[in-house]
């Protein structure tokens, strides 16, 4: 019956729950405390989850431990930004050399010279890069240079496409369309090609996401992507490609994969190696809106291209290298077929969406995305929880990123934790 199943659901959800209160008083009390002083008692949307968010006190390799003294398998690795892991040994050798020698001052750095000159010769399309301290910053700049270009105001974006804390950006994540942001469904070309035709002057941008993050790891195929790209410059407008979750993909992001050129590339995450980090890149012309000798666009920032950044994000990037970037691939897919596996031993439905190594979850029989009618929401969150108390950190809407640290040994041992976990989040028929 249907009111028994809710029952159920709803006690397996307290008895979750009552486990994870039990497990992390400490974290507790923390959240309590940080209620006082911060909004909501944190500084980021994506950092909270029901009913409280743990406090972390310590990272190494792919473990995280909190302020209880629990250790997680972190299977998040900041929402990606950590490819190489926690602490990674060579980055931290290039950060404590940098810190030790001053951590910033006005004027230039020399690894700011040598991350610039790594993604261009990564990147074909990149030819010269501004850096910027994350990845909403650097979308932002790709909207100032388009509106500069262009002389116009409005961008076109994916319902459910992520690109930064920005309000134009903001209202396509949130799928509306907004004064300033015009939307259309991720894969439609036609329904680009239809709002560029008709509105095109007055679109300065198009962004794209070639795989969608947030919104669940969706893929988006060659035709789409690079029919996209022509029809942006056939209206004039510049053609944008947010490769900040993405460059983890591939040697030279997605766009090798998909043959693109875009006008405009948008990193961020990886290429800082755990610090704050954003940056756009293009042709030399585009870029030469920020010559300081005669600058088109003012943009400036205390900790732009910082050093300790600069630093860490050289050894990040060199050290993704395309043997690695198929190892994670080769243990997500070993990791992909062993959650479904568990999932069906559970008696749980569970869907992956998987590019490369990232995936989402869904607790369904379809897989879908995490910005529309999700209908597996409470069994999600239920997982999310059920994970922790058994030792795997993912994010709270099902998103897992694998690290180059990672080994098949951890794998198996995330395939058990995960199938306890999904034993917990399966509501017992009463
Ligand atoms: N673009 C994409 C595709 C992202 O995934 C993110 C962050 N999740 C951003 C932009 C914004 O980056 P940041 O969080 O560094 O501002």
């Amino acid at each position: 019956m249907v009111s028994d199943g809710a029952a159920a659901d709803r006690m397996q959800q307290q008895l979750i729950e009552k486990c994870y209160r039990e497990r992390t008083p400490a974290s507790a009390s923390a959240f309590s405390e940080a209620g006082k002083w911060l909004p909501g008692g944190n500084s980021r949307q994506a950092g909270y989850w029901n009913p409280y968010p743990l406090t972390f006190v310590r990272g190494e390799g792919c473990y995280l431990w909190d302020l209880d003294d629990n250790h997680y398998i972190d299977l998040l690795g900041n929402y990606t930004a950590l490819v190489h892991g926690h602490a990674y040994p060579p980055i931290l050798e290039a950060v404590l050399a940098r810190t030790a020698g001053g951590t910033c001052w006005v004027g230039n750095n020399e690894s700011q010279i040598y991350l610039a000159q790594l993604l261009a010769e990564r990147v074909a399309a990149v030819e010269q890069v501004r850096f910027t301290n994350s990845g909403t910053e650097a979308g932002n700049l790709a909207l100032m240079i388009a509106r500069k270009h262009s002389g116009r105001d409005k961008l076109l974006m994916a319902r459910g496409g992520y690109h930064g804390s920005l309000m134009e950006f903001e209202t396509g994540f949130g799928g509306r369309e907004g004064p300033l942001t015009c939307i259309a469904e991720y894969g439609n070309l036609a329904a680009f090609q239809q709002i560029l035709s008709e509105q095109g002057q007055s679109i300065a941008a198009v962004f794209l996401e070639p795989v969608m993050g947030a919104s669940g790891v969706i893929p988006g195929d060659s035709a789409f992507l690079n029919g996209v790209q022509q029809a942006a410059r056939d209206a004039g407008a510049l053609f944008v490609l947010d490769e900040v979750l993405t460059f983890r993909l591939a040697f030279g992001g997605v766009q090798q994969l998909v043959g693109m050129a875009p006008d405009l590339t948008v990193f961020g995450k990886l290429i800082g190696g755990g610090f704050p980090v954003g940056a756009i890149g293009g042709s030399r012309e585009l870029l030469a809106m920020f010559d300081p000798v005669s600058p088109r666009i003012f943009h400036t920032g205390t900790f732009n291209a910082n050093p300790v950044t600069m630093a860490a994000g050289v050894v990040s990037v060199k050290e993704l290298t395309a043997g690695r970037i198929a190892h994670m691939e080769a243990l997500a897919e070993k990791l992909k077929a062993g959650l479904v596996h568990g999932a069906a031993e559970a008696g749980l439905p569970l869907s992956i969406n998987h590019v490369g190594s990232i995936m989402n979850l869904f607790f369904s029989e379809q897989a879908t995305t995490t910005y529309g009618e999700r209908n597996d929401q409470e069994l999600t969150a239920r997982f999310h929880l059920a994970a922790l108390n058994h030792g795997l950190f993912i994010a709270p809407r099902g998103l897992i990123a694998l690290s180059t640290v990672m080994t098949e040994a951890l794998i198996d041992e995330v395939l058990e934790r995960a199938v306890l976990a999904m034993i917990d989040a399966a509501a017992q028929t009463p």
